[in-house]
């Protein structure tokens, strides 16, 4: 299977500088322009089990703008699985951007209601769908399994540079969960995309557990001691900008050609931009920021914020 490792910039950015902090990004946005970022790394190993395994399909849950939804269409094309996506809610139309770009790149789409979208981890609606979708590996919503995380185990052994602090986006703390299992020594930001996201401590304390007992990942469980969800920054809540977001996003484009997502990577950098000028993070710290990702996710925010006096101002630049 194909591994891409993705580039390890450092940035030059006005306020770090004037705080004398050391800021690198890791571009997993640059994987790949439609499977990017942590999307990517956490269906790598699922889409590994799926051929060697001979199932015939991949069946995956997701709200009608989610990125895990467009990486997964576009991995069954690459590799030649078909593809079923279990949408939620009423705004599940062909179209709405990333739907529509699933769809072209043949997954199949069954929206759902919300309410039904509730039950889909219960045993009845599972067979249910088994029954619909015979011998499909099922990857839970955001591709949070344990497949998922050991893929994001691999992000840091591309990383030849010491760091004092790590930051990523959190939505289920997969990728949390990988960079925490794979960085002894560093400590460990998760910047929660949600509102309440403490309670995905819970998940990552799981996922440790089982790497701990599992033989496959014997010889790179390396886990820091040290890592924490921080919560101050989800900005109204999961899928919600602000302007307040949205202008930090444009200055920082602007400064520095990086290119943040509107759901995770905005956040996370805003949360680093915050706690720098609060003088949280210390003068002489090396930081790395994961870039996860996400920017398919700029059209449909923008198509979102149309009667807002804020848009995202480099949307064209992404294509
Ligand atoms: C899905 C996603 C995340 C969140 O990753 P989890 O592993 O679900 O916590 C972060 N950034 C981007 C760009 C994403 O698409």
């Amino acid at each position: 299977m194909i591994k891409i490792p993705s580039p390890l910039q450092q940035i030059s950015w006005s306020l770090a500088d004037q705080k004398g902090v050391e800021l690198w990004i890791k571009r997993d946005d640059l994987i790949h322009p439609q499977i990017s970022g942590n999307k990517w790394r956490k269906l790598l190993y699922n889409v590994e089990l799926v051929k060697q395994k001979g199932y015939k399909g991949i069946l995956t849950f997701g709200g009608a703008f989610s990125n895990h939804i467009a990486a997964t269409a576009f991995a069954g094309k690459y590799f030649g699985i078909p593809t079923v996506g279990i949408i939620r809610g009423e705004e599940a139309d062909l179209n709405n951007p990333t739907l529509a770009e699933a769809h072209k790149n043949g997954m199949e789409i069954i929206p759902v209601t919300r309410e039904e979208y509730k039950t889909k981890e219960t045993d009845a609606f599972l067979e249910e769908l088994a029954l619909h979708f015979p011998n499909h590996w099922i990857v839970p919503e955001g591709g949070s399994n344990l497949q998922g995380v050991i893929g994001c185990m691999d992000i840091l052994s591309e990383v030849n540079v010491e760091f004092d602090q790590i930051f990523t986006g959190v939505g289920t703390a997969t990728t949390l969960s990988g960079i925490v299992a794979s960085a002894t020594g560093v400590s460990v930001t998760g910047v929660s995309a949600l509102k309440g996201g403490g309670y995905l401590r819970a998940h990552v304390n799981n996922f440790l557990q089982s790497l701990e007992e599992s033989e496959e990942t014997a010889a790179t469980f390396r886990p820091s001691n040290n890592w924490n969800i921080e919560e101050r920054f989800h900005c109204g809540g999961f899928g919600k900008v602000n302007q307040e977001l949205v202008e930090f996003m444009n200055a920082f484009f602007q400064e520095t050609r990086i290119p943040l997502d509107p759901v995770y990577t905005s956040k996370v950098m805003f949360g680093v931009k915050k706690m720098l000028e609060l003088d949280e993070i210390s003068r002489g710290q090396k930081l790395l920021v994961l870039h996860t990702g996400g920017l398919q996710g700029i059209r449909g925010m923008n198509k979102r914020l149309t009667n807002k006096p804020y848009q995202i101002e480099y949307e064209a630049f992404i294509d």
